[in-house]
């Protein structure tokens, strides 16, 4: 379907989330380091992220560093479908 903002060029911008495996979450903690602004850390080191979305800016640099960071692979960006 064409939408107004396709026809005007405007789209909004890509939406992303930051999802974590916990069953693979081993708790070294880096994560919450690059990425303090969606993850936090329990009493035990594991993570926990945020479920807001956020689209280009400091988040989404962050949380590309956080999933780039885990030695275990537990943290994926996905883009969010509109
Ligand atoms: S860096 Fe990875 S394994 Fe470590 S706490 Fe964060 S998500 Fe878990």
């Amino acid at each position: 379907m064409i939408t107004s903002d396709d026809l005007l060029g405007e789209k909004a911008p890509p939406q992303y989330r930051l999802v974590i495996d916990a069953a693979v979450c081993d708790a070294h903690g880096i994560c919450a380091l690059l990425c303090p602004d969606l993850i936090s850390l329990d009493e035990w080191g594991y993570a926990a992220v945020e479920a807001q979305s956020f689209s280009a800016g400091a988040t989404l640099r962050h949380a590309r560093s956080a999933a780039a960071a885990c030695p275990e692979g537990a943290l994926r960006l996905v883009a969010k479908r509109g």
